[in-house]
């Protein structure tokens, strides 16, 4: 199941997507109509299948024809996948900032930071390290930059 919570701000609609896209979710009924600008937060979809791609890429299609501008911000790593894997996943928008894994040298817990991917891109994909919040040791990025920041060279 996918909640969607909706906010308007003259021509530009917010929505934040909750939950996992397994199935066919009826994106049009949920959000509505959209002229303008639709971000999409995918900070909290922890999974997408195939069946869920299918019908995502639908739904951003007719609003790319339509000329609505898309944005995709805070994507998670499950949605960061799809992307690199799938060219048009996001349908001509842009994606704005995506969580990048991270694992610590010392307690090897792992947990995600949130990236501009304007600054990945002057970065040079070179992701900083971050001080782990479980025990204050040196944390790294934890995964292949090539594929991870793959379509950031598209
Ligand atoms: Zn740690």
């Amino acid at each position: 199941m996918v909640n969607i919570i909706k906010e308007q701000k003259g021509n530009s609609i917010t929505v934040r997507m909750v939950g996992s896209v397994e199935e066919s979710v009826e994106f049009e009924q949920l959000i509505g109509p959209v002229t303008g600008e639709l971000v999409v937060n995918c900070k909290e979809i922890p999974r997408i299948n195939s069946v869920g791609v299918k019908g995502w890429i639908k739904y951003f299609q007719v609003l790319q024809q339509k000329g609505v501008k898309l944005k995709f911000v805070e994507c998670s790593t499950a949605i960061v996948e799809q992307i690199n894997l799938i060219s048009n996943f996001v349908c001509g928008g842009t994606v704005e900032s995506i969580y990048v894994p991270f694992s610590c040298m010392g307690c090897k817990g792992e947990f995600i930071g949130l990236f501009k991917t304007d600054d990945l891109r002057k970065l040079k994909f070179q992701v900083p390290e971050l001080k782990c919040s479980k025990c204050g040791g040196k944390a790294v990025f934890d995964d292949i930059p090539e594929e991870y920041f793959g379509f950031l060279e598209r």
